[in-house]
């Protein structure tokens, strides 16, 4: 068994939607992003890969790479899962946290639980999705951006 964790930021900027757990979600802004800027795939791949002891979004994935440019989060997330399998293990369970004063994902929450739970190859029950604001505190709460931790279990497949 093996426990990672992720956490990752994203300042929003022009733009008419934002992508969060590979759901596009109409909102006031865009992100500021190399790749989709998709905050809580950011940090569910950081998760992963810290659970694996594969290092970090970064090193894999690095923002100077022309590849990467625009592209879904969600292949991210997928290369990860690949590597985790290659190494022997699955997800057992997926907890993420997005903190942002907007946009709110009550409507959307069911969306990226199937979404992710289709990405991490579990059922949706293995993944749960959570918000919070920071009560107008710092740059989440002044709406400057938005950020999400996720934390992974992996179990030998
Ligand atoms: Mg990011």
């Amino acid at each position: 068994m093996r426990i990672g964790s992720g956490f990752d930021v994203h300042a929003f900027g022009p733009g008419d939607h934002v992508m969060l757990g590979g759901v596009r979600i109409a909102h006031t802004h865009g992100v500021l992003a190399h790749s989709d800027g998709d905050v809580l795939l950011h940090a569910l791949c950081d998760a992963l890969l810290g659970a694996a002891g594969l290092g970090d979004i970064g090193q894999h994935f690095p923002d100077s790479d022309p590849r990467w440019r625009g592209a879904a989060s969600a292949n991210f997330v997928r290369a990860a899962i690949s590597l985790i399998g290659e190494r022997g293990y699955v997800v057992a369970n997926a907890d993420l946290t997005l903190l942002a004063e907007a946009p709110r994902i009550g409507p959307h929450r069911d969306a990226i639980r199937r979404s992710i739970a289709e990405l991490l190859q579990v059922e949706s029950d293995a993944v749960n999705v959570k918000a919070t604001t920071t009560e107008k505190l710092g740059f989440t709460g002044r709406g400057e951006g938005l950020a999400a931790m996720a934390s992974v279990l992996l179990v030998a497949a």
